[in-house]
C-alpha cells in the first residue's frame, strides 16, 4: 500500500501527508464515508507511512514495519470493531481498546488504534469512547471510520478532526477496472452499479455470483405484479439466507425505487440498472410518482426495521407483499393517488 494506491481522495491524502511531513498529526481522526471508498486503507497508510523505516512519509511496503502492518501484526496499529457475530460494537470493545491506549508504544514513536463502524457503539460505548478521546496519551492515534455520521455523539465529532471521502466519477472507476485488464463494456457496467465506491466495484469484478444474485432480484422485481404467494415466499426465505451473508439486497431494492422514480421524472437513460431499461421504463410509466415514491418510503422503512432487529424474513415478506399491492393498484386508485399529490396545491 502507499498513497498512490487509494484510488481519489485526494484531499484527504493531501491533508494527511502534509500533517506527518509538519509533524502535527491530530490526535483523534473522524473518516467519513459510504463503504467501499477506502476509509481503512487511509487509516492504515496514514499508520504505515509514519512509521516506515525509511521515513519517507510514504509507506515502502519494504520495511518490517510496513510488512507488520499489511499483515495486520503491528503491535503499535491496531484495528477495532464490532466483534463478528455482532452488528453493534459494545463496551467491551471499547474497554480492550483502552487497556491498550494506557501502554507505551512498542516498537514505534507512535501507536494507531482504528475504529471500523464507529457508528454501530451502543451508547455506553460511545461514552466510555469520549472520556478517552477528551485526554488521550500524547503517543496515540485514534481514527474512527464511519459511514453515516448521524449516528455519532456530535461530542465524539467535534474532538475529531473529519475527513469526508468523496465517491468516484464512474469514468475513473471504469478505467481503474480497465486497468485491471477487464473489458471496457463489463468496466462500464460495474462502474455504473459501483455507485462511486471503488471498493463496491472491486468486488463486483470479483465475485460473479453477486452480479448474477443482483440480476436475480431484479428480474423478481421486474415481474413482482406476476408472482403469487408461493413464489414470494421462496424467494424471500432465499434472499434471507444471502442477506444474511452481507448481500446488499436493501441497497439494490432502495436502487430499483430510485431508478424508477429518477425515469418517471425525467425519462433520462442514465440509470444505475441500466441492463433493465426496459423493465424500468415499463413500470415507470405505468406508474405514477406517489406510488414510485411509496415504494422507496416502504423500502427505507424495512431498512429501519432491520436496523432495529426485527427479522429480516418477516420483514422482507411483508415488504414484497406490499410492493405488489402498491404495484397491482388499478387505474383508478392511480388516479387518486395522483390527485392527492396535487392536494393542497395552488395550482
Ligand atoms: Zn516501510
Amino acid at each position: 500500500m502507499s498513497w498512490s494506491k487509494i484510488p481519489g481522495q485526494e484531499f484527504a491524502k493531501n491533508v494527511l501527508q502534509n500533517q506527518l511531513r509538519e509533524e502535527r498529526l491530530s490526535h483523534a481522526y473522524l473518516f467519513s464515508g459510504a463503504k467501499g471508498l477506502g476509509k481503512k486503507a487511509l487509516a492504515l497508510e496514514l499508520a504505515a507511512a509514519s512509521l516506515c523505516s525509511r521515513e519517507n512519509f510514504e509507506s515502502c511496503g519494504r520495511c518490517l514495519n510496513c510488512q507488520k502492518i499489511s499483515h495486520d501484526n503491528h503491535p503499535d496499529v491496531q484495528v477495532f470493531g464490532p466483534a463478528e457475530s455482532k452488528k453493534s460494537l459494545g463496551i467491551d470493545v471499547i474497554r480492550e481498546l483502552q487497556r491498550e491506549l494506557a501502554l507505551k508504544p512498542f516498537e514505534a514513536g507512535r501507536r494507531f488504534f482504528v475504529i471500523e463502524k464507529a457508528e454501530e457503539m451502543t451508547a455506553q460505548a460511545a461514552n466510555s469512547l469520549l472520556k478517552s478521546l477528551e485526554d488521550p496519551p500524547a503517543y496515540t492515534v485514534l481514527i474512527l471510520l464511519v459511514s453515516e455520521e448521524s449516528r455519532l455523539l456530535p461530542t465524539i465529532i467535534s474532538r475529531c478532526q473529519q475527513l469526508n471521502l468523496h465517491p468516484l466519477s464512474r469514468e475513473k472507476i471504469a478505467s481503474l477496472l480497465q486497468k485491471q485488464g477487464i473489458r471496457p463494456q463489463f468496466a462500464s457496467h460495474i462502474a455504473r452499479l459501483a455507485a462511486g465506491s471503488p471498493g463496491r466495484a472491486q468486488e463486483l469484478a470479483e465475485k460473479e455470483e453477486l452480479l448474477e444474485r443482483r440480476n436475480e432480484v431484479l428480474n423478481f422485481l421486474a415481474g413482482l405484479e406476476q408472482k403469487n404467494d408461493i413464489e414470494i415466499f421462496s424467494a424471500v426465505s432465499k434472499w434471507s439466507d444471502w442477506f444474511a451473508e452481507d448481500f446488499p439486497l436493501i441497497q439494490i431494492l432502495s436502487e430499483w425505487c430510485r431508478d424508477l422514480i429518477v425515469y418517471s421524472c425525467s425519462r433520462s437513460e442514465d440509470v444505475r440498472n441500466h441492463n433493465f431499461l426496459q423493465d424500468i421504463e415499463a413500470i415507470a410509466t405505468s406508474s405514477n410518482f406517489d406510488q414510485l415514491s411509496r415504494m422507496l418510503e416502504l423500502v427505507e422503512k424495512a431498512a429501519d426495521d432491520i436496523d432495529a432487529n426485527v427479522m429480516s424474513d418477516l420483514v422482507l415478506s411483508v415488504l414484497f407483499f406490499e410492493l405488489k399491492t402498491l404495484m397491482e393498484a388499478d387505474e383508478t386508485e392511480k388516479v387518486d393517488l395522483q390527485a392527492s399529490v396535487y392536494q393542497g396545491s395552488d395550482l
